[in-house]
């Protein structure tokens, strides 16, 4: 039997289950929120043009207004200033697009503390539980934040000193851009760098250093939780926007049950 028809009759049987990993897009899906005097993103928004009436009687469409960093995104290399040479999204390889997906579990955690940060030690820790880090692959950072996702206080968790939500540490996130051998890195909040991460040195120190390596980043996932350790396919499906930075992105992944 073929590779591709031992898959579809894996996925007809259900031996291999398809996981949505996308938060809906609607109006009230969370968003970045960058301080003044930064620009900020678009919250995603149907204009529509006809629904069967005068306007178009047998059709209904809308247009779309969405920032390309609006929702479930893919952060191209050219998000960031230390990438600007780099990718576009409409430049992903289609390896990328594709790939083994293996996920780390900090839920208990970030439950403790909302600004928890990943370090390179957990990842060698959990190299020696699981193996080594997928080769073009992506790692999944699961933290349960997405049961914030229903409002954005909730998402962004601020305060005064701004927003308290996990990411990684400076010296993780040059250790994933420059030492593993992972395409990309993605999470379940609003952006893949910490709250707090624009204090780091540099500041937005995931950014800086994936973007610098040609990595690619994903946010606002969900359902980590049904996706196993390691062993899933990540499916990921951003819009083929010339020259643009990061776009909305459909993400699956295919996990054996
Ligand atoms: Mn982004």
């Amino acid at each position: 039997m073929s590779v591709l028809s031992a898959l579809t009759d894996a996925m007809s049987s259900g031996a291999v289950e398809v996981v949505d990993l996308t938060t809906p897009l609607q109006e009230s899906t969370p968003i970045l929120e960058l301080p003044a005097p930064f620009a900020n993103t678009s919250r995603f928004r149907l204009e529509e043009l006809s629904r069967y009436d005068d306007r178009g009687p047998a059709w209904y469409w809308n247009d779309i207004h969405t920032g390309e960093h609006t929702g479930t995104h893919l952060d191209a290399p050219n998000h960031w200033v230390t990438g600007r040479n780099g990718p576009d999204v409409s430049q992903v390889p289609m390896r990328t697009l594709v790939a083994p997906a293996v996920v780390i579990d900090r839920t208990a955690e970030v439950e403790k503390d909302p600004d928890f940060l990943l370090e390179v030690a957990d990842l060698e820790s959990w190299q020696s539980e699981h193996g080594p880090l997928p080769d073009g692959g992506w790692l999944l950072y699961r933290t349960g934040w997405e049961a914030r996702g229903g409002t954005q206080e909730e998402f962004m968790n601020a305060d005064d000193a701004g927003p308290h939500t996990p990411g990684v540490s400076t010296e993780c996130a040059r250790w994933i851009a420059q030492e593993s051998p992972l395409t990309g890195f993605g999470v379940e909040t609003v952006g893949t760098d910490a709250g707090a991460a624009g204090g780091f040195d540099p500041p937005f120190s995931c950014h800086h250093f994936l973007m610098g390596a040609n990595r690619w980043g994903l946010t606002s996932l969900r359902n980590l939780g049904r996706v196993p350790t390691t062993g899933a396919v990540l499916v990921v499906c951003p819009l083929p926007i010339v020259g643009g930075s990061g776009s909305p992105a459909r993400v699956l992944a295919l996990v054996e049950r």
